[in-house]
């Protein structure tokens, strides 16, 4: 079976399950054990992102829960069906705790599914596979390196070198660098980001490099430093689309003016 059989078998368990989303899980699901924020620990899922926010985040012991963090956990209660319908999945470990000790610091994490030499890290866009009208007209990400249609009900798989869209600062680009840092975490020398539409599966293939990594821990230590002195940090946003649902919006110095256009720039 090669890469992109593998991948295709990935997208049709994943919609053959779609629907056991709206199970509803114990409600303790939602909220981490550990909710009570330490300074020197920091959140994989969130290091991406702007270090205002993280730094608000730590000053308000604030655990965001919102509709995208809702949406994104229920739908990944449907990885580990995978294992027994994706033969690359066979042997994988799902939901993996992940624990970094740097200086001071203590990163955690969860990372979706771990195989032999690389780590996988799940996406699904709100409403991207469920509350849909299964014939909508879905993905038109025109970054494909290997886009294919089979002509089955309009599914796309796309298959894409992570390298050839760093520059872009999306989206796209928080979910490489957290999927780096769980693989460089792990030890493993490759990630894929892999992104679920009602109609498409975007595969964004990257290889695990140090430069992201230590970005990431250069933030860790801003942050902690400007929380110890209780000073607010004086630095934009990491991506432009961050302040549209910013909860800090209305106390942020630091906040942007927002275009939608942004989003696929
Ligand atoms: S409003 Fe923008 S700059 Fe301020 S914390 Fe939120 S995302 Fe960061």
């Amino acid at each position: 079976m090669n890469e992109y059989e593998e991948i295709t078998e990935l997208y049709d368990s994943i919609m053959r399950h779609k629907k056991a989303v709206i199970t509803i899980p114990p409600f303790s699901s939602f909220v981490y054990s550990d909710k009570v924020r330490k300074p020197n620990v920091f959140y994989v899922s969130e290091l991406p992102y702007c270090v205002t926010k993280i730094y608000f985040h730590l000053k308000y012991n604030m655990q965001v829960i919102n509709n995208a963090v809702i949406y994104g956990r229920l739908c990944h209660q449907l990885l580990p069906n995978l294992a027994y319908e994706c033969s690359c999945y066979n042997n994988a470990q799902f939901e993996v705790r992940v624990v970094y000790n740097y200086d001071k610091f203590i990163i955690h994490g969860y990372s979706d599914v771990v195989l032999k030499d690389s780590i996988d890290e799940w996406k699904f866009t709100d409403k991207s596979i469920i509350n849909r009208d299964d014939n909508s007209d879905n993905n038109n990400n025109s970054n494909n390196n290997n886009n294919s249609n089979n002509g089955n009900n309009n599914r796309q798989i796309n298959i894409i070198n992570a390298d050839s869209i760093i520059h872009k600062r999306n989206k796209i680009t928080a979910y490489l660098m957290q999927a780096n840092e769980y693989a460089y975490i792990l030890n493993k020398p490759k990630y894929r980001v892999i992104h679920v539409y009602n109609n498409a599966l975007n595969v964004y293939k990257g290889n695990t490099n140090d430069i992201w990594h230590n970005k990431l821990m250069n933030k860790i230590e801003l942050i902690y430093n400007h929380f110890i002195n209780d000073k607010i940090p004086d630095m934009p946003p990491e991506f432009k689309f961050e302040c549209k649902n910013c909860p800090y919006l209305s106390i942020c110095p630091n906040k942007i003016n927002y275009n939608n256009n942004d989003d696929n720039q």
